[in-house]
């Protein structure tokens, strides 16, 4: 069986996925700075290494997300709206609306019974409702932005956050703070904020069960709560949520070589 490779460099983080038909081998996630040709290469290694497998095995490399035609070595590129569509779709079957929440972008994308995409809308213009949005607002509380989640979810009577812009967010949240306000509090009032942001996005393709929630934020387990909670249905996520660019990539790579139409 051939092994391909799918890698997502986005404008935060460089994700890569190693496959061989429908096992993932191995992967890596590594920072993205200003040299984006060494920062995919050196991801492309790491899941090499993680895999235990000679780059002379790889194949066929898909590149995706925003860094994506700096993947030179590879033998195509996708967009990650078809890549995210994709890799919720082999997880997640019944996937028909995809909800990627990354460093800098959200997308809600609709999706067919292929996981082909049908529709799809984006908010790329500010960092409201991002992770970005997520990382000031845990800066200003102190936090780790691996902390959050699990400290908003253990909040007593959530503090309503009304900015949204993220400079003014942060600033409600200083002032909450040098009221005295709980910061568990505070960051279940941010989280629900996100979370109306994007049920906003996700009205503007339609919503239909199943969603799948993808993207880093997708680690977050307070803003999985506050999407369900709002939805008031589950979403889909999966350990590889974040690798879910990458992994449709890799996936657009072998239907490519089998010859199809990726
Ligand atoms: P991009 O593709 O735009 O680089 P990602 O989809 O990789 O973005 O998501 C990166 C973002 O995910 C980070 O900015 C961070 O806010 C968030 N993130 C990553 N891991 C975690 C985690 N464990 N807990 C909370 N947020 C996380």
């Amino acid at each position: 069986m051939t092994i391909v490779a799918g890698m997502d460099i986005g404008s935060t983080t460089a994700k890569c996925v190693v496959l061989e038909g429908q096992r993932v081998l191995g992967k890596s996630l590594s920072p993205v700075g200003v040299d984006i040709v060494k920062d995919a290469e050196r991801a492309l290694e790491a899941a090499l290494a993680d895999s235990g497998i000679a780059r002379s095995e790889v194949s066929f490399i898909t590149g995706t997300g925003y860094g994506r035609y700096k993947v030179y070595f590879g033998q195509l590129v996708v967009t990650e709206i078809s890549c995210h569509a994709r890799g919720a779709h082999f997880l997640f079957p019944g996937t028909r609306v995809v909800v990627d929440i990354g460093g800098q972008d959200t997308k809600a994308i609709r999706v067919n019974e292929k996981g082909e995409v049908v529709d799809f809308s984006m908010n790329d213009k500010c960092a409201a409702g991002t992770g970005r949005f997520l990382e000031v607002c845990a800066n200003a509380l102190g936090f780790d932005i691996g902390e959050i989640g699990a400290l908003s979810l253990q909040a007593k009577r959530p503090m309503r956050v009304t900015s949204t812009c993220t400079v003014f967010a942060e600033s409600e949240v200083a002032s909450y703070v040098s009221r005295g306000k709980d910061p568990k509090d505070i960051l279940a009032g941010l989280h629900a904020s996100i979370a109306n942001r994007t049920l906003s996005l996700m009205q503007r393709v339609g919503i239909e069960p199943e969603v799948t929630f993808t993207g880093g934020v997708s680690q977050n387990g307070g803003m999985v709560r506050a999407l369900n909670r709002r939805l008031g249905a589950s979403v889909n996520v999966s350990p590889l949520s974040q690798y879910m660019g990458a992994l449709g990539a890799a996936l657009h790579g072998q239907e490519r070589q089998a010859g199809g139409a990726s």
